[in-house]
């Protein structure tokens, strides 16, 4: 589902005139319930939001503010009376047994502690016995209900308006962590609290941030729209009609509520929060049970300070009463609990001036327009430029150069422009238009019907010959250490290189050696190239020889040939020779592959140019085959990184360590960001603390095991 956000800061004012309805309260009401819904539509229905998070809350607020001041205004539909959401039509209504509710926010930690004050009140709070809260981490994602029968995965539901949701349970089907049976450990709860053969538990599913950022990366490559956030590609992701796109997609999900009462064995959210793990569900290892102010504001901080080194995002943290019978004493509003409440994170957006809007010329041709602008620091690193992805994007998002804008990070990663501050628009603007030819070659741009794209469809187009070589060199194709872009480009105007063959039969250790880097010193001159790392960098080459052939369909950089399709195809042909000879019907016929993909693949086959390329790398050795044999198997885990620490029982951890790149995995001796896995034996250390600080999920021996059976992570990402 498309997300073209044109999300626009303080632009209430563009939809009506503020001061003159702030005069009459109960049209300004009016007016945002009008906003409201729109907004809401846009955010819930179509998973494509029109305004920023920050700004729906402030008009919510607003609305709040009015209807507290003029009670007689609140009307049952009044958008402060419901839970935010839709039904589509598209999939099979549910009706909740019980309603799913929103959470009241609170904006600011002076707006926690008037609700902490209030709900100790409210609870006979005393020194001696206070009341406990549990606070959690509030995902970002999509509000699920999933109902299992006779400990059996039976029905997924997303919340919808809180009444009635959506039927998704083919899509939730394929999301790994999900259990499809309760695990006997929370079974025995279920059956002692006399539950019946019933439950339905609550949580969200959510996209994590680096498949986000690669599920955007792709839709860029193939000049699809991106997402806006983790959290509309979450919804987008789920809410489709085939769940084999939503399989495709890396959704995993958190519990944290269930719909029935609570199992009698369990009297708190703390202790249901470990009956849930022994279910088998995924539970958020980031919660505390609190029992004053204090600490509640410790955890918030934690949680704000941390934030961006979580693979998920979060806006915020859920403070909850801890003991069930609290809870009920205190029951619901129309639209949320009281007993709960949401401290919303600051919004992390900064203005900037946007100087440029620079268009980038991609492997495929695409011409994608790049936001430049003054160097801002957003949530922890500094930023000046951002992706607009494509024209009907900036005309969405209505950017000129000269515009002040605001920028922030999706997902706290990619560096996203939100908007213009119009109000600060300079008087003699003008609106961005795409070139007509090349800025690479010259050659004349087209955008061929129901494309968004704008493409150089030059062969001899320099850019894209760059891009195709950074793409060659790059992890997930052949895997070139210290070719990085600049060298590239200097052994580009060398002459040294031009297309990915010449990496093989051209380049050579004593040409590399003495290149420029494309680094200058603190003396201004070259950095260049030495010995060492000329070699280091050829063994590389050398070692690229041997990646096999789905690597090598992916770095041709073939248009809509991803990771998956090159291994598919891959797998199915056997070798470069087979897939040449196979018509565009036969490749169309592999799995995942599809008509517009083969008809893609064949047209680069029949490319001259293309054809002396996979001819001159055969010839250099290139291995153009597929490597399937039991000694040889499937790259199943090319593109992850694991790292090995403690004492393994089992395993010997150089085999360990080989077996692991025997599927195509890195294994990496120490753990950061990029870490996908950390194996923990007994006693690990240090790296096992770092890995618990990244959020980098840490796997034991027995996974490890698993891993070196199935060539799957279990549980683990989708690599698609
Ligand atoms: P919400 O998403 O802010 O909070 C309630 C939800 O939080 C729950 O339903 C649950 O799904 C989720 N949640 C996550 N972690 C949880 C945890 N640990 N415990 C309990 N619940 C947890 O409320 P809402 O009413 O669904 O949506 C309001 C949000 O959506 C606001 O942030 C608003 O800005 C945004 N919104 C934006 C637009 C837009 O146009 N940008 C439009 C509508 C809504």
């Amino acid at each position: 589902m498309a997300s073209g956000n044109a999300q626009v800061e303080g632009q209430a004012s563009l939809f009506g005139d503020e001061d003159r309805l702030a005069a009459s309260p109960r049209a300004r009401a009016a007016e945002l319930n009008r906003l409201l819904n729109i907004y809401a539509y846009r955010y819930y229905a179509l998973d494509d939001p029109v305004v920023t998070d920050a700004e729906f809350d402030r008009l919510l607020r607003e609305l709040h503010a009015i209807e507290e001041l003029h009670p007689e205004l609140v009307s049952p539909d009044s958008y402060t009376q419901r839970v935010g959401g839709y039904v589509s039509d598209q999939f099979e209504p549910v009706r909740h047994a019980q309603r799913m509710y929103s959470i009241d926010d609170a904006m600011n930690l002076a707006e926690l502690d008037e609700w902490l004050a209030r709900t100790d009140e409210a609870l006979g709070s005393t020194p001696e016995h206070p009341v406990a809260y549990t606070c959690e981490l509030k995902i970002d994602g999509l509000g699920v209900a999933l109902t299992y029968r006779d400990a059996q995965f039976v029905r997924a539901a997303t919340r919808g308006d809180g009444t009635t949701g959506e039927n998704v349970t083919a899509n939730v089907l394929t999301i790994k962590d999900v259990p499809h049976a309760l695990a006997p450990e929370g079974l025995a709860s279920v059956a002692d609290a006399g539950l019946g053969h019933s439950v339905e538990v609550r949580g969200e599913v959510y996209m994590p941030k680096h498949s986000f950022v690669r599920l955007n990366e792709g839709a860029d490559a193939a000049g699809r729209e991106p997402f806006a956030n983790p959290r509309n590609a979450a919804a987008g992701s789920l809410r489709q009609k085939d769940p084999k796109v939503t399989a495709h997609r890396d959704l995993e999900t958190f519990i944290y509520a269930v719909a029935d009462e609570a199992p009698l064995s369990v009297t708190t959210q703390w202790q249901f929060l470990q009956w849930l793990r022994a279910c088998g569900f995924s539970v958020n290892p980031n919660a505390a049970r609190c029992t004053s102010a204090h600490e509640v504001h410790d955890f918030c901080a934690r949680a704000l300070a941390h934030r961006e080194e979580l693979d998920y995002d979060i806006d915020g943290v859920v403070v909850k009463v801890d003991s069930f019978a609290g809870q009920e004493a205190l029951g619901f509003t129309a639209r949320a609990p009281r007993w709960a409440i949401a401290f919303k994170f600051p919004p992390e957006e900064k203005r900037t001036v946007l100087r440029e809007i620079r268009i980038q010329v991609g492997r495929t041709g695409v011409l994608t327009p790049v936001a430049e602008f003054d160097p801002v620091l957003v949530a922890g690193s500094t930023i000046a430029r951002a992706t607009l992805h494509n024209i009907d994007e900036v005309r969405r998002k209505n950017v000129r150069v000269g515009d002040t804008i605001v920028v922030h990070k999706a997902g706290d990663v990619i560096p996203e422009v939100v908007g213009p501050v119009l109000e600060l628009r300079p008087a003699d603007s003008v609106d961005f238009e795409m070139p007509a030819l090349c800025p690479s070659c010259g050659s004349p741009v087209v955008r061929e019907e129901g494309e968004v794209a704008y493409r150089c469809v030059s062969i001899d187009c320099p850019a894209q010959a760059h891009e195709r070589l950074c793409h060659w060199v790059s992890r997930k194709a052949m895997d070139i250490d210290g070719l990085g872009d600049e060298l590239i480009g200097k052994l580009v105007a060398a002459g040294l290189v031009s297309d990915v063959a010449d990496f093989y039969d051209r380049l050579t250790a004593t040409a590399l050696a003495g290149c420029p880097t494309g680094r200058v010193s603190v003396a201004g001159d070259d950095i260049l190239v030495g010995k060492t790392i000329a070699a280091k960098v050829m063994e590389q080459v050398e070692q690229s020889r041997r990646a096999g052939l789905a690597r090598v369909l992916f770095g041709l950089g073939i248009r809509h040939v991803g990771e998956q399709v090159a291994r598919s195809i891959a797998r199915e042909f056997g070798s470069m020779g087979a897939l040449m000879e196979a018509d565009e019907e036969r490749i169309a016929a592999v799995e995942g592959v599809g008509p517009k993909i083969a008809h893609s693949v064949r047209e680069f086959l029949s490319v001259p140019e293309n054809l002396s390329v996979i001819e001159r790398l055969r010839e250099a050795r290139v291995s153009l085959e597929e490597q399937r044999s039991a000694d040889e198997p499937a790259q199943t885990l090319s593109g992850l990184t694991f790292v090995l620490t403690g004492t393994l029982e089992r395993h010997k951890r150089d085999e360990a360590k080989a077996a692991l790149q025997a599927f195509g995995a890195k294994v990496s001796g120490s753990v950061s960001k990029k870490t996908s896995y950390v194996i923990a034996g007994a006693a690990a250390g240090s790296k096992l603390t770092k890995a618990q600080q990244l959020g980098v999920p840490v796997l034991d021996e027995d996974a490890l095991e698993q891993i070196l059976a199935t060539g799957e992570v279990p549980g683990g990402e989708d690599d698609e």
